[in-house]
């Protein structure tokens, strides 16, 4: 048996007591997480997340990229338009982590390697110290014409050996 075979009959069983038919397209908490891809730290499980409450982006390292903008600047396009005349502000969640293998992308050695086998540039989403790319990630959301200064944005650590979440950056939004 592949292993995706386990997680579809892991869906059977989701789907036998399945009552979730009548949750809102938009998320409830208007809370929007970024994260990394590593196994380890599914948003899902950290932070208790219900079906329908929030939206979750994941991507190496959990990085602001001009993906990301591009993910950010349309949904808050839809958020707009499903709020009408007054946009309510979002909920934006910065989340990197311990022990991230976007550490690693930091490493010239690595970074030229992979660049002469592939063509991939990993530079800016490289992570020597987290609260640093933090900073820089808030950054780049600010500055991005795509992404509305309504847009409350916070930034997070989370501590793979003991489960915590520490807070670098306290929630703001965007254009204060
Ligand atoms: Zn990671």
């Amino acid at each position: 048996m592949s292993n995706t075979s386990i997680l579809l009959n892991r869906n059977r069983q989701f789907a036998s007591d399945f009552s979730s038919e009548n949750l809102p397209p938009m998320p409830i908490l208007r809370t929007i997480i970024l994260a990394c891809v590593d196994a380890r730290v599914d948003p899902a499980h950290i932070l208790g997340l219900e079906l329908g409450e929030v939206g979750v982006i994941r991507n190496n390292g959990g990085r602001v990229t001009q993906a990301v903008i591009d993910e950010i600047g349309a949904l808050a396009f839809m958020s707009a338009m499903a709020d009408g005349s007054e946009p309510r502000p979002f909920d934006l969640v910065l989340m990197q982590h311990t022990q991230c293998g976007a550490e690693r992308f930091a490493d010239p050695g690595f970074q030229n390697a992979l660049k002469a086998k592939t063509g991939l540039d990993v530079a800016h989403v490289a992570i020597s110290d987290h609260e640093q790319s933090l900073q820089e990630d808030v950054e780049r959301l600010r500055t991005a014409p795509e992404v509305p200064g309504y847009i409350v944005v916070s930034g997070y650590i989370y501590d793979v050996q003991h489960g915590n979440v520490r807070e670098v950056i306290a929630p703001a939004a965007l254009a204060l």
